[in-house]
This record gives structure tokens, sequence and C-alpha cells, in this order.
């Protein structure tokens, strides 16, 4: 081999940081506060503060490696957190607020996090785990909604005492810079350790112009929270690019989100799909109400699109939505839902199933389709295999090496979700492995289920899950919560899905509930529906299929 003649010059996150000074010291971060007054200041600004707390973190005996904890909504001060923790060479650990106090117990000692940034507004809940956090040292209170509680220390106050000036180290592009853990919807929570390297080539890929394409130009608003897989990585897309930034704070409701948009003339904003059809309900009640004419795209992520929610924003409401799928294993987007140009002269429904598609591997991301047995499957648009991928961004074990079986011995991720890809590369996610329904030796897919059932106009969201049968050993079931207002009937809504698909795919029985149970990061809580229902069609042998 020939050694080419560059410089070895690491990936860290520092250079964010000086380019945002030198370049972009004017562009702005604009944050909604509980109390819904807005906080904004410039990028200038955000630097100097996160130098100021590199300073402080220094000061109470941070050192490389160490992993410091951050409990936030998404706001300037997590921003500061996620590029100062780990500018200063140690690992910025995001907690997610939503997780049960044993489980953020949990996920905190097996981190060993030393420090915690808390905001004020989410005292109760940590005071709930803390003290079963041995390793903690220091507890640092964001004053958000009032002062810092007795015997911890005040955000504001350590800033304030301390230098706005902090030479940023060299660090190596392979050390850990931030610890996600997953949510443990399939057994307990796992830390995934991204590195300098993992976060900064996800961003330049992440921003290429085929896919979110976020550039100074934009107003960029993560309503996907920091504590959720990076907030797919947004925070770090905008500050690379002197992107306007906007944060909601707690304020996650469907109407101050549309206030925000409409407000802050955002151009691209991230959420799961439950925001997003919160929005369209509210959008079709009152088109006229927000002008969000500056909004470029909408990515929706974190589970599936129905397509009747992108079909919904383009037909009623000429607004773009792009479709990706991750995981907290991939730092964390691995495909991006973009119609290629030769599609863009194809009838309505194929281009609308190529946007609704989980979409294509992003450069850098390897993606194969391998059957139980470990066989490469074709990529056909139909057989239905495990999905595995392998890339710069894809995690080589998980922070204290369980779920070893997930890591393949020629080099890939298991990713666990059972899915279809197209010649075109298309991937179209079935289901989890775990959630996949086995009905006498055939596989049905709950994700094509669920997606058909929300297109009928009474549903409002639909989840199809296991039930137990006598001779088929699994059926589907469907749970479904109605429209307010709307009324829709079993044998209707058999009749919609019959149109689509084969009579054995059908759900034995529809459940009308209230809503459908959902995990802390907005996923459909499959486990729970399979707890309360799991027996339905034993316990009702007339619904069953025969
Ligand atoms: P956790 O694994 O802890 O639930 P993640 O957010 O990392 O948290 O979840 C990743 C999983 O979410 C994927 O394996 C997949 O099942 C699901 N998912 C993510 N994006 C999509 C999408 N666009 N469509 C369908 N499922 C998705």
């Amino acid at each position: 081999m020939l050694p080419g003649r560059m410089m070895d010059f690491p990936l860290t996150l520092t250079h964010f940081l000086e380019r945002a000074r030198t370049y972009y010291p004017r562009s702005e971060i604009v944050s909604r506060n509980p109390d819904k007054s807005m906080h904004r200041y410039t990028y200038a600004d955000f630097v100097r503060r996160t130098c100021q707390l590199m300073n402080a973190l220094k000061r109470l005996g941070v050192k490389p490696g160490d992993r410091v904890a951050t409990l936030s909504w998404n706001h300037f001060r997590h921003l500061e957190a996620y590029f100062g923790i780990p500018s200063m060479g140690a690992v910025v650990h995001t907690l997610n607020l939503r997780l049960h106090p044993n489980d953020l117990g949990y996920i905190a000692r097996h981190a060993e996090d030393t420090v915690v940034l808390v905001d004020r507004s989410l005292w109760p809940l940590f005071e709930k785990f803390a003290a079963s956090v041995p390793s903690l040292k220091h507890v640092i209170v964001i004053p958000d909604a009032g002062p810092a509680p007795e015997g911890t220390l005040d955000y504001e106050a350590l800033l304030a005492a301390e230098s706005p000036e902090f030479e940023l180290p060299k660090l190596d592009e392979d050390s850990a810079a931030m610890l996600c853990y997953t949510s443990g919807t399939t057994g307990n929570p796992k830390g995934v350790l991204f590195s300098h390297r993992s976060i900064v080539l996800h961003t330049l890929v992440c921003c290429m112009r085929d896919l979110t394409g976020i550039g100074e130009a934009d107003s960029v608003l993560p309503v996907v929270p920091m504590f959720h897989a990076a907030a797919w990585g947004l925070p770090f897309d905008a500050i690379l690019t002197g992107a306007r930034v906007v944060f909601p704070g707690p304020h996650l409701d469907p109407p101050s989100l549309l206030d925000l948009m409409a407000e802050e003339k955002v151009t691209i904003a991230g959420g799961v799909p439950t925001i997003w059809l919160g929005i369209l309900a509210l959008l079709d009640q009152d088109p006229k109400k927000w002008d969000l004419s500056a909004m470029r795209t909408m990515l929706i992520g974190g589970s599936a699109a129905p397509p009747s929610l992108i079909d919904g924003f383009r037909q009623r409401h000429g607004l773009e939505v792009t479709h990706a799928w991750g995981m907290t294993e991939l730092n964390p987007v691995g495909t991006m839902a973009k119609v290629k140009q030769e599609l863009r002269h194809a009838d309505a429904a194929t281009q609308l199933g190529a946007q609704a598609s989980q979409g294509f591997a992003l450069p850098f991301v390897e993606t194969r389709v391998v059957s139980e047995s470990g066989q490469k499957l074709p990529w056909d648009g139909a057989t239905m295999g495990e999905l595995e991928v392998r890339g710069p961004w894809v995690a080589s074990s998980y922070f204290s090496n369980e779920g070893q079986d997930r890591f393949t011995s020629d080099g890939w991720f298991k990713t666990g979700d059972v899915v279809t890809m197209d010649s075109d590369g298309y991937v179209r996610i079935c289901d989890r492995s775990k959630d996949v329904i086995k009905s006498g030796g055939e596989w049905i897919s709950s994700v094509a289920l669920e997606n058909a059932l929300m297109s009928h106009p009474a549903v409002l969201e639909a989840a199809v899950f296991a039930g137990r049968h006598p001779r088929w050993d699994e059926r589907p079931l469907a749970a479904v919560v109605l429209k307010p207002g709307q009324t829709a009937t079993k044998e209707e809504l058999a009749a919609h899905l019959s149109k689509q698909f084969a009579k054995f795919w059908l759900p034995d029985d529809y459940l009308f509930v209230p809503q459908v149970p959902r995990t802390s990061t907005g996923k459909f809580l499959k486990t729970k529906l399979r707890e309360d229902y799991g027996d339905h069609l034993m316990k009702n042998p007339a619904s069953a299929a025969g």
C-alpha cells in the first residue's frame, strides 16, 4: 500500500464550537421557557457560556471519560451541555425524563454518572431516584422554574463565576462523546456510546442536500427530545451549519408547536408520528390559523409514519414530509425516504409508496436482509427478514458489553426489525421481530395493517398485535382509537382492510379503546396490549378465525 499524504486531523465536536464562534457568531438560538416566555441569544453567547460550563465542570473535578448526565427538556442550556461536556473530553449522558424513576436510577447507576444537570422543573422526578445513584458527586440545577434547592449548585451561579475562555483540548476522534440508552422496549435499557467521529460523520451526511439538507438558511425545530437518540442529531446539524435553532422547552402540545412553527418561521422540524398526528388533526380543524409557508420539510421517525399522515399533510396543507428510520444504536439515522428522480414521474401512489417507506440507506450505512437461519434474502419487495446494518456510526458493542448476540461474527448489527427491501433499496419495516404475528407459520405485518387502518376516515390511531389462538398460535388483533365524534363498526373496518389484504391477514377482532399505550419514546407499547388482551381470542372463541 502507498499511504496517502494527508493530515491526520481528528473529527471532533470541538471544531463545531470553533466554527460557531468564528463564522456564525450572530446566528440565533431561540428557546421557549416553561412560563412560555422566549429566550433568545446568539452563537457567540452560546460558545461563551459553553466555555464557562467547561471551566465550571473542570473545577468540580470532571475528568476525560467521566459521565455527566442531563435531565432536561430541549432548550439552550441543554445545548450548552451537549457541546461543553464532550468538548472537554467527558461524556454527556442524556437521561430520558419519561422513564419510571426506578429505570432512571438503574440507568444512572449503570452509567456511573458523577455529575448531573437537572432542570428545576424536573426536580420532583429527580428526587425520586437521586438517592439510589451512589456515584453522583454534584447536582447542578438549571433554574428554568425557580431557584436551586438547598444543597445543590445553581447552573447560572456556577457559570457566572467562570471565565468565558477555555482552551479546547485536542481530542481523539474515537473517544466517547455521548451516552444514550435504548428505551428498553425490548429488555433492559442498553447504553450506546457515540464517539466524536461517529457524531461528526453522521452530521456531515445528514446535512447533505438529498437528506435533511440543513444549512445556514434554516430554522431547525427539534421536537424530538434531546434525551431521545440525540434528537436525531438535529442540534449537531444546526450548529455545524450555522442554522437558527428553535427549542420548544416543555411545550409539546400541538397548538404550542404550531404557534412556535409559525411565529419563528421554522423551516425544518423533527418529531415522532404521534406529534404529527396531533398537528395534522388541528390543522384540519383550522387550516387558515397558522402560516407555515416557511416550512421546507417535516421529519418523521421513531415509529412508522402512516401513509395517510404523509398524504394528508401534502394534499390538504401543501406540507412536505420526510420519513426516516433509525435506532439509538445508529447515532441514530440509518435510512431516509427520499423519492429518487426516476420515480418523480411515476403515479402518485408509487411516489407515496416510496415516501412512506423507511427509505434507503444513508451513504456509509450498509444494509442486508437475513432469514431466521442466517441466509441472505433477496431484495424483491416481498420476502420478509431481519434487517442488519453496518457503518461508521453503527454501534460495535453496548456499553459494558450486554446484548453481544446482536453483533454478528462477520461485523453486522442485528436491528431486530423485520423488513422487506425492494430492488431500489427502499426498506419497508413490517415489525419489530418480537411483534411480528406468526399465524400458522405465516408472518403477518402489523405495521402494514396499522397503516391501512389509519387511512380509514374515522380512525385516529390503530395498533395491531398478536393474540394467542388455539389453532393458529397467533392471530392479529387491532386496538382502534376512533376520532372524536366518529363511528365505525368492526365490519366496516374489516371491509376497508379486505380491499388490500388477503383474508388470513385480517384481524380476528377489533377492540375499540380510548388510547393506545405508548413507550417513553412514543412507540406503541405492544407488550402491554398483549398483556391486557393477548388472551382475548381464547376467552371469546366466537371472534377467533376457525
Ligand atoms: P428503543 O430501541 O429503545 O425503543 P429507538 O428509538 O432506538 O429506541 O428505537 C429504534 C426502533 O424504532 C427501530 O428498531 C424501529 O423498530 C423503530 N423505528 C424507528 N424509526 C422507524 C420508522 N420510521 N418506521 C418504523 N419503525 C421505526
